[in-house]
């Protein structure tokens, strides 16, 4: 039988609904709206159709977007400050700088400015220290969104062994330390890892978050496990293509007319057959993250009120 899709997209969309319902609640008991600072630094196109993207999302929950641009050729110190104002603003509760920021400026030190009480993203040390304790704080918005998700699919998360491909800062590590936190046994594999397939093959959960389309074959995945493709990659090689997608005609389709394709980590006609269920590329993960930032927008504004 073939896999159950994980509807990321519909889930993101209730996920919204229910922040939505919250923030109208706050306004509704007097408070003012939760505001969202947003800084662009350049003009990645990428990064302005991400930008776009969240504003849009302010505006369905009722959320307060304030957008900052400032242009590639600023200095360092330029983008502290302005960071540091949007801390020291009573009207910001969430500031979002958009990531990668231009050659030549350092995302961590301009991260590590950010008030931590405003850190909706989840990437300030002070929020990573809360999560490695498992105590309450603003966890970044992809892996805590893929939990939500699980949990609203009833995934037996406690007891099962769960592996983790890749270990960034902003999904793979804190993805292993919640799993962790809901009593999975967790493995965090990485590109200096041994015997790749056989640990995948193990995981009764297994996510992917590496950025190689298709990198995990159908036979590196366990009968009955639930796959989390976080990968999103744009494939232009055919050769590839036809390798990782070959029980995919629609995707190679799209290859063919468009030039180019979204494709996960996971292969996933391969994994349709033998997974569980598993989150679809586009339509998984993707969707998700911008849910995950609203709900810590809102969440962010509530704790600030609450202090
Ligand atoms: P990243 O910072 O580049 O980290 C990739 C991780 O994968 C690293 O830990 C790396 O290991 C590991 N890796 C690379 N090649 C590997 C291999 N052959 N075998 C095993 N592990 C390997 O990437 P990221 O920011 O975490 O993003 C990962 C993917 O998720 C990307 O495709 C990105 O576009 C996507 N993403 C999606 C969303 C969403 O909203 N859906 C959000 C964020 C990211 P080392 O540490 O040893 O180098």
């Amino acid at each position: 039988m073939a896999a159950q899709i994980l509807d990321g997209k519909g889930h993101s969309d209730s996920m919204l609904e229910e922040t939505k319902a919250k923030v109208a609640g706050m306004v509704a008991g007097g408070g003012r709206a939760p505001a969202l600072a947003v800084l662009l630094v350049g003009d990645d196109p990428a990064s302005q159709v991400y930008v776009r993207n969240k504003i849009a999302a302010c505006a369905r929950v009722g959320i307060t977007s304030i957008e900052r641009r400032l242009t590639a050729d600023v200095s360092q110190g330029e983008v502290n400050d302005l960071i540091d104002s949007l801390g020291a603003d009573p009207n910001v509760d969430g500031i979002l700088l958009q990531l990668p920021l231009p050659s030549g400026l350092n995302a961590k030190s301009a991260l590590h400015r950010i008030d931590p009480a405003k850190d909706v993203d989840g990437l300030h040390p002070h929020s990573m220290g809360l999560l490695l304790q498992g105590a309450p704080g603003l966890r970044p918005c992809t892996p805590s969104a893929v939990l939500h998700m699980l949990k609203a699919y009833n995934v037996q998360i406690k007891g099962t062994r769960a592996v983790v491909i890749g270990r960034s800062e902003i999904v793979g590590k804190p993805m292993a330390l919640m799993l962790l936190e809901e009593h999975a046994t967790v493995t965090i594999a990485h590109s200096r890892t041994q015997d790749l397939p056989d640990i995948c093959k193990q995981a009764d959960i297994l996510v992917a978050a590496v950025g190689r389309p298709g990198l995990v074959e159908g036979t590196w995945i366990k009968p009955g496990a639930v796959v989390i493709d976080v990968g999103m990659n744009e494939v232009t090689d055919a050769a590839l293509a036809a390798k990782i997608m070959a029980q995919e005609p629609k995707k190679l389709e799209t290859l063919k007319t468009k030039g180019r394709v979204l494709y996960g980590d996971v292969r996933f006609g391969e994994a349709l057959q033998v997974a569980h269920s598993i989150t679809p590329v586009p339509g998984g993960v993707g969707p998700l993250t911008i849910a995950g930032l609203m709900e810590n927008t809102y969440l962010a504004a509530k704790t600030r009120r609450n202090h």
